[in-house]
């Protein structure tokens, strides 16, 4: 057994999906409104039976795992680990890897525990310093509120500040050792010191809301220390993959289906407190695949706020590059020269006029690159002309290819044809998450259309009641059609008494196959899960066999006549022993 297993079998699917949607019981299932779509009709079922859910309007499917995963929009695996987390789950003495698993999540709670009590200490402190305070409400006009809202603090300084944050992190079962571990604290033979002093704290967490992390901003005109510290990167801050504030904005993000994308948290926080609730920013480092990768799992919309200085559209160029290997449309606002997102707010306008006038990336790099190499020398001309080309050529899209070229011909006052077109360098999306490709992908269900009704109902009755049906009617049971026959038979074949543990083993099964084939059977044990009785099953069953039939006795016929004209006396007499059995085995069981 391993931890998705030991999740699995310890956790109530109807407890986990009751905290999220309202459910009714009906029949052997329970309904209740999607959690993952808009609509008015529950088509939404749960089967606390086999610990999985359905739903026939997005055909989102899986079990308690999934199910997180999707809701937290996380991998399997963290869903897995907050699962056990939230519900105290004590992991057992024979699970493999226990020890080290138990001391990851450990380390992992401790880190983010270490970090919250810090978050606690600085927001105490910011109200004790009029100094730093003044900074954010009178300068930075962040109302107090927002301060509330971002946990925003100030880190005391001096030996006595440091004492005073040991302490208060004693009282909270946080150990010195924590403070240091998590690069709060930095111990020298003389000295406890920390690099965050005499700093404005924004606190970092990760998309769950779990403190991970710190940036301290200087405030002081007299402070010449670099404007920002970072917390140092370990395991649980990873700049390159951290967005600040995606805890606040994702509900917003994947409402609007679009976020804003800011360099620094006080347009991040500058942002939110003018009515954009979704934005995020870096943190202080160039936006990477990760950040991309994180982003296109809530939304297919960016707008990208950068400073309109040479370092922001450098910035801007190099997203280019990320993005067109992902799913998601980025647009570029742009702000009067000289102004920032949060300077701009607070003079009282607003973002709308400039998203309305936002430019696809494309264009817009098009636009600037020609604007600074008309005035270069032709060297330099023809590299950044060839530059242009190269970016314009990872457009997919061809119309749109044309149409950046002609603009950029026009802008540099070049005829066209010497702006030599080449083939478009198309790959495909990569890096969707799972729950992406069960919604966006043909993995529908229509793959499958062709198994008859009397298969499903068959199927569905059988995992309903394996009691009654597997033993009694195998091997009859295997001629169904893909996949049911490959779960019958592998259930048939991992074990020799099926009913003990039987959900768990079907889980396992299921498991097994391609997402596709998962979210058939998911589909088909919902729809046809009515209970049935012996006689109706036969009924089903007798029906079955007579499709079933014919269609071995035309392949049979076709085995035969091919055999025969090649003369292969070896094969015809397999056919026809084969058929023989079949008959035996398939005809001597329904009389
Ligand atoms: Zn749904």
């Amino acid at each position: 057994m391993d931890l998705f297993e030991f999740v699995k079998s310890n956790i109530d699917i109807l407890d986990l999906v009751r905290e999220h949607t309202s459910l009714k019981k009906t029949g052997v299932y329970w309904k209740g409104r999607c959690p993952f779509h808009h609509e008015k009709t529950g088509s939404f079922t749960v089967s606390p039976h086999k610990g999985i859910f359905y739903c026939f309007g997005c055909h989102a499917n899986g079990d308690v795992i999934g199910f997180t995963a999707k809701i937290e929009n996380c991998p399997q695996i963290d869903a897995a680990k907050l699962l056990a987390d939230k519900y105290n789950l004590q992991i057992p003495e024979n699970l493999a890897n226990r020890d080290q698993l138990k001391q990851e999540l450990q380390i992992e709670k401790q880190h983010f525990k270490t970090c919250e009590i810090v978050t606690l200490w600085c927001q105490k402190n910011l109200t004790k310093n009029s100094l730093a305070y003044n900074y954010l409400v009178e300068t930075r006009k962040i109302t107090p509120d927002t301060i509330d809202q971002f946990k925003i603090g100030y880190f005391a300084d001096g030996p006595a500040a440091i004492k005073s944050l040991i302490n208060f992190a004693n009282s909270q079962n946080i150990l010195l050792t924590d403070l240091i571990n998590a690069n709060i604290l930095i111990q020298t033979k003389t000295n406890t010191y920390s690099p965050f002093e005499d700093r404005i704290i924004f606190p970092i967490t990760d998309y769950l809301g779990r403190y991970c992390g710190f940036g301290g901003r200087v405030f002081k005109t007299n402070d010449k220390r670099a404007k920002y510290y970072n917390s140092r990167e370990n395991p649980y801050f990873n700049k390159g993959a951290l967005l600040f504030g995606l805890d606040k904005a994702r509900k917003s993000i994947q409402k609007q289906d679009a976020v804003f994308l800011v360099e620094g948290y006080t347009d991040c926080v500058a942002l939110f407190q003018h009515g954009y609730p979704n934005v995020v920013a870096i943190l202080g480092t160039a936006c990477t695949t990760e950040h991309i990768k994180l982003i296109s799992r809530f939304c297919t919309q960016i707008y990208v706020l950068y400073d309109s200085d040479q370092a922001g559209q450098q910035a801007i160029l190099r997203l280019t590059e990320l993005c067109w290997n992902f799913n998601i449309e980025v647009k570029v606002i742009i702000l009067p020269e000289g102004a920032d997102p949060a300077s701009f707010l607070a003079s009282g306008e607003t973002l709308e006029t400039a998203i309305t006038e936002s430019q696809d990336i494309y264009k817009f790099i098009v636009e600037s690159s020609c604007k600074s190499v008309s005035n270069e020398k032709l060297a330099n001309k023809i590299q950044g002309i060839e530059k242009l080309i190269n970016i314009i050529n990872t457009v997919p899209d061809q119309l749109k290819r044309s149409i950046l070229l002609e603009d950029a011909a026009r802008s540099l006052g070049l005829p066209i044809d010497s702006l030599r077109i080449k083939p478009a360098k198309i790959n495909p999306p990569i890096n969707l998450t799972d729950s992406q490709i069960q919604v966006n992908s043909n993995h529908s269900p229509t793959n499958y259309i062709k198994i008859d009704l009397i298969e499903k109902k068959i199927f569905a009755a059988i995992i309903n009641k394996p009691e009654l049906f597997i033993n009694q009617y195998h091997p009859l049971i295997t001629q169904l059609s893909t996949p049911f026959d490959k779960v019958l038979n592998t259930l048939i074949n991992i074990s020799v008494n099926l009913v003990d543990n039987f959900e768990y083993k079907f889980e396992q099964v299921l498991g097994s196959l391609d997402l596709a084939q998962q979210e058939f059977i998911r589909q088909t044990i919902m729809s046809e899960g009515a209970e049935i009785g012996a006689d109706e099953f036969k009924h089903l069953m007798l029906l079955f066999l007579q499709k079933r039939w014919k269609f071995i006795i035309d392949q049979t016929k076709q085995q035969i006549t091919s055999a025969q004209n090649n003369l292969d006396h070896a094969a015809l007499a397999k056919t026809v022993a084969e058929f023989q059995k079949l008959k035996t085995t398939l005809l001597g069981e329904i009389k």
